[in-house]
């Protein structure tokens, strides 16, 4: 067996890059790190985070990106732990009440059925088709690997539940419609609870029931809470810790790689090499063991790999669908919201479209987080775009002042104009899981099958929520230490 001294400098000299300091790539390099190697990150923007953005500016903080995440992955537990970051975590006030709008005014979405019986937000029918959905449901007939997610829930639940339970929140956490949306890959726990119980409410309750008897917290720590949360400063507190301890000279910002390149020079190591903007002819001196590549896959498909001499062809990396969104930050002076709502945030389905309403959705930051804005304002965070209306999410600033103002002056009773106003842009905020996005798993499959010691991360594969992004990293970080282990072996 080999002396622990040895395996140290066996470690110590496999160097990895990570591609794309998002969270993904963030959790992935941390893990590598702490296992003691050699890494080193590269990033196209100025800075860490990716879709972590949080702005502190003139008292108040807002994230530009996402804006909470959930513990439901246990990597996300113990890098929380790891970390020391739970006294930074912040829980939003009143959390659970949450609005959809109905006929052009916010309604509470029901937490329990007694509230659903009394809730206003559907109609007698759909309560009845919710609540009898274990018993009415019919085992023989599962979802196809093809459906989309708007007909799996019409099949369990009804068209109104779609278009208006459904539709508003795949708008608010993936700017995708049902219609477009692929069930298996959107929400494969779900389509899974199908196959295996046939009622999704019956096997959700079951699942629920039986993994209370087991490990729920697998980092042991007791103060875990469930729901959604953020942390003090905003999201971006969590990608900073992550990178606090890689050095300058391992993380490389403004460093868009273009080129890379596998030599089959040795068995054991030093096999690839990364050419990046802003000179693409530099090329890094030293050579890496492994690449853990997060970039959207979009962007992947623009870089050109070389193996053993010859060009690997992306060519069968199959066009992803992106959805634009833009963020709109702004605040109101609190007497000048004449019906302020408390609780999490309010929701807009597509049908009330007809009602004038143009935003996706509008988050009550300092509502859920008081520091976020002084004592005499209240700070909203609204999002415009998505499949929905992809050309409204490029609009100018000022459009979006006028169409966001209006929407919260219909649901909130805002008066005048917002006292600060800002916005951010992204061309593409998330990765469409559309119904053929099978293919888009498969070649990810293939790259990693056919370029040995790469390996791909990040909400391209395995989910969009921040949650999962850092658990799809820190698989590929296990996955590149089995790796290097296999050859040091
Ligand atoms: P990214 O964050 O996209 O990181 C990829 C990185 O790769 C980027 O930094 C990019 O600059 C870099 N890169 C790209 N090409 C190259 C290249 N050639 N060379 C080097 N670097 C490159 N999730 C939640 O759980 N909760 C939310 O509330 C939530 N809200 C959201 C709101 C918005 C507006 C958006 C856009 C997303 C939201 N999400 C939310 C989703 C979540 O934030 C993302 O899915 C997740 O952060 C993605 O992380 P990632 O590391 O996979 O990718």
């Amino acid at each position: 067996m080999a002396s622990a001294t040895t395996d140290e400098n066996r470690k110590a000299v496999k160097r990895v890059a990570v591609v794309g300091a998002g969270v993904s790539g963030c959790a992935a390099a941390y893990k590598l790190k702490l296992h003691g190697l050699n890494v080193t990150v590269f990033e196209a923007d100025g800075r860490v985070g990716g879709k972590l953005r949080s702005i502190s500016q003139d008292g108040l903080v807002w994230d530009e990106g996402a804006n909470t995440m959930t513990e439901s992955e246990a990597d996300v537990s113990s890098l929380i732990d790891e970390l020391g970051l739970r006294d930074k975590q912040q829980f939003p006030i009143s959390q659970h009440k949450r609005y959809i709008v109905r006929n052009g005014k916010p309604i509470l979405i029901p937490s329990n059925p007694i509230a659903l019986i009394r809730s206003s937000l559907l109609s007698t029918q759909s309560k009845f088709q919710i609540l009898l959905e274990p018993f009415l449901w019919k085992k023989s007939k599962p979802s196809d690997s093809l459906e989309s997610v708007g007909e799996f829930f019409q099949r369990h639940f009804g068209k109104e539940v779609v278009e208006y339970l459904i539709d508003p929140v795949i708008a608010g956490t993936s700017g995708g419609d049902p219609e477009s949306l692929s069930m298996r890959h959107a929400f494969p726990e779900l389509w899974d609870l199908e196959r295996r119980f046939g009622s999704v409410i019956s096997g959700a309750f079951l699942s629920m029931v039986s993994s209370k008897g087991g490990n729920k917290n697998p980092s042991g720590n007791s103060k875990r809470r469930r729901g959604s949360f953020s942390f003090l400063g905003g999201m971006q507190t969590l990608t900073d810790a992550l990178c606090k301890d890689i050095g300058h000279h391992e993380l490389n910002l403004h460093s868009k790689v273009l080129e890379m390149s596998y030599s089959c020079k040795d068995k054991a190591a030093g096999n690839w090499s990364i050419y990046c903007a802003p000179d693409k002819n530099k090329q890094f001196q030293h050579s890496f063991d492994a690449v853990i590549m997060t970039a959207p896959v979009g962007n992947v498909k623009e870089m050109k790999i070389t193996k053993t001499g010859s060009p690997f062809l992306l060519n069968f990396l199959p066009d992803v669908s992106y959805m634009p969104v833009s963020v709109i930050i702004s605040t109101f002076k609190k007497e000048n919201v004449k019906q302020p709502l408390e609780g999490f945030g309010v929701l807009v389905p597509a049908k009330e479209q007809g009602n004038g309403l143009k935003t996706l959705g509008t988050l009550f930051s300092s509502m859920m987080f008081p520091d976020r804005a002084s004592e005499d304002l209240y700070l909203y965070t609204t999002f415009v775009g998505g499949s929905r209306n992809k050309e409204l999410a490029k609009v100018s600033r000022n459009e979006l002042k006028q169409l966001v103002t209006s929407d919260l002056r219909q649901l909130l009773g805002v008066e005048g104009e917002p006292k600060f106003l800002t916005h951010y842009y992204w061309s593409k905020a998330f990765p469409l899981y559309g119904r053929d996005y099978g293919s888009v798993i498969e070649a990810i499959e293939k790259m990693e099958k056919e370029l040995p010691g790469y390996f791909y991360a990040g909400n391209h594969k395995g989910g969009l929520s921040v949650g999962k992004a850092i658990s799809s990293g820190c698989k590929a970080a296990e996955s590149v230490i089995a790796y290097l282990e296999s050859y040091s072996d």
